[in-house]
């Protein structure tokens, strides 16, 4: 057993507070990984203030992890000390359903390990990436490519994949119309990655104010969705509509912006149900989908094409102690546009 230092929730109406944590000892495939950065993710506040229902307190969150390999065990072969290395959402699945065999561990058919807040395999709740180090087992440990700038790389292991999944599964790339509901955290990565597929990208963020950052990242039209002329102008032109907000929406208007055959795909996760008109959908073949972030091989793809394409997200850098200070800048949407924890300040 390892003890380091961590951020921990005590309950959904308390500040997070300085902690240690206990890191299991090293299995035969396990990996020993110090944290350099680890994220901010929407989730992350979700959870810890029981939108998504009841959770066991004290907890860790974090599932944007990047860091280097300290120690590997006996049997690990993907993985050497010193690798710069990345962790995402998921830390473990039974690898042998079906969808585990496909590389689909995300939509594992037994459940999968979440890095937080799971059940981890000696039944223990998982703890997350808020801390100085974790262990976790080589098949969930992504390479992260040493050409991407390791203070700003760890939000891709999260809002990258969840982007870049859907914008793959759902075949965006040149000739495709797509357009990225809010530029947060996700959407702003969005942009880019949807970009770089050489999709026409679209922004429907509440007002104009991030208008300017969003035709740099790479958005070619950009509109407020508080002015209704936008819904009116853009009626049936996407054929791919990813929602990244993490409100409830009114997606009858979002659904009369697809062509016929498009797909609204669902990633932000409030916790209201999904209502629309069935004629809507019925009227233009039309389709609302869901997706979560994604399976380790999608997600390694995502890390060496992001390398490739040299991006990476846009962020604030932050010591452990402005957590609480940046949940709720995250809350307000004031964060440009995801916030990264120096690790080293867990010290
Ligand atoms: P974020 O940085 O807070 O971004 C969310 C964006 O949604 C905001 O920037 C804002 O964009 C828009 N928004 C916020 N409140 C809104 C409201 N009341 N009405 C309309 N728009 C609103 O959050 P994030 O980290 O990107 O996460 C977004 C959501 O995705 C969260 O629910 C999170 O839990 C979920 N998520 C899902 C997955 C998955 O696997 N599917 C993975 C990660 C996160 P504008 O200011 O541009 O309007
Ligand atoms: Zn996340």
């Amino acid at each position: 057993m390892l003890t380091v230092n961590a951020y921990a929730a005590t309950s959904a109406t308390e500040p997070l507070i300085p902690t240690t944590i206990q890191r299991r000892g090293l299995g035969p495939h396990d990996v020993l990984i110090n944290i350099d950065y680890a994220g901010i993710c929407h989730s992350d506040i979700h959870t810890v203030r029981g939108d998504w229902g009841r959770i066991t307190y004290p907890q860790v969150v974090g599932h944007e992890i990047v860091g280097h390999v300290t120690e590997v065990g006996s049997a690990v072969s993907k993985h050497k000390v010193g690798d710069r290395v990345g962790v995402g959402c998921e830390s473990g699945s039974c690898g042998s359903c079906e969808q585990c065999l496909k590389g689909e561990e995300v939509y594992c058919l037994k459940g999968n390990v979440q890095t937080y807040n799971g059940v981890d395999v000696d039944g223990s709740i998982t703890q997350g990436g808020y801390s100085q180090a974790i262990v976790v087992n080589e098949d969930f440990v992504l390479r992260v490519p040493e050409s991407l700038d390791i203070e700003k790389v760890a939000p891709l292991l999260c809002a990258g994949v969840t982007l870049y999944s859907p914008l793959k599964h759902w075949k965006a790339g040149p000739g495709t119309k797509v357009a990225i509901i809010g530029m947060g955290g996700l959407g702003h990565v969005g942009v880019k990655i949807a970009h770089a597929l050489g999709a026409e990208v679209t922004v429907l963020s509440r007002t104009l104010s991030k208008q300017e950052d969003g035709l740099k990242l790479g958005a070619d039209h950009y509109h407020a969705t508080s002015d209704p002329a936008t819904f009116e102008k853009l009626a049936g032109s996407f054929d791919l509509i990813l929602n990244t907000v993490s409100a409830g929406l009114n997606y009858n208007q979002y659904v009369n912006l697809l062509a016929v055959d498009g797909t609204l795909v669902i990633l932000g996760a409030p916790s209201e149900p999904v209502s629309v008109d069935a004629m809507s959908l019925v009227a233009a073949r039309r389709s609302i989908a869901g997706s979560a972030n994604g399976g380790i091989p999608v997600t390694q793809e995502m890390l060496d094409f992001c390398a490739e394409h040299n991006i990476v997200p846009e962020i604030e850098l932050i010591k452990a102690s402005q957590i609480n200070e940046a949940y709720e800048r995250v809350l307000a949407s004031d964060v440009r546009y995801r916030f990264v924890i120096d690790a080293k300040t867990f010290a």
